[in-house]
């Protein structure tokens, strides 16, 4: 499927790439959670994690480490968010697989705010049951 990742990749669309090679391409978000954010997109528009290949999805974790070093030595950040919104539930608009690289800094005032649930008695033990493989 075209998404708005494809037409970037072909050049249809602005977005600098900093780096391509045959699995993937990495651009800056034009909506950064913070400055440089970046996104390290699949070549190919895999929808989720499920549709990309194993070979493709460990590239792009091995491409996210490479952006991330980068940040901490050329912007000195003191951290970064890596991740993946995977499939519409999760907040993820943009159907075709990425990750995103963002810069994190001991002040940079910024929350990731998720409620968390609470299990009730039992809940945990029955869904260790259900998930061990
Ligand atoms: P997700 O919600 O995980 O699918 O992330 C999609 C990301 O793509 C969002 O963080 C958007 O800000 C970003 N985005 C949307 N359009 C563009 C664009 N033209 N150039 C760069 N980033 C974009």
């Amino acid at each position: 499927m075209e998404t708005l990742f494809t037409k970037i990749n072909r050049g249809e669309i602005p977005g600098t790439k900093l780096y391509q090679d045959n699995y993937c391409f990495v651009i800056l978000d034009i909506n950064p959670v913070v400055k440089a954010h970046a996104l390290v997109i699949a070549n190919e528009p895999y929808e989720d994690m499920a549709s990309c290949p194993d070979e493709v999805l460990s590239h792009l974790i091995l491409v996210a480490k490479m952006v991330e070093k980068k940040m901490t030595s050329v912007l000195k950040c003191d951290g970064s968010n890596i991740m993946i919104n995977n499939k519409p539930a999760s907040g993820q608009e943009v159907p075709h697989i990425h990750v995103h690289v963002i810069p994190r800094y001991k002040d940079d005032g910024k929350r990731f705010t998720i409620e968390h649930d609470k299990y009730s008695d039992g809940e945990m033990a029955q869904l260790i049951e259900k998930l061990r493989f």
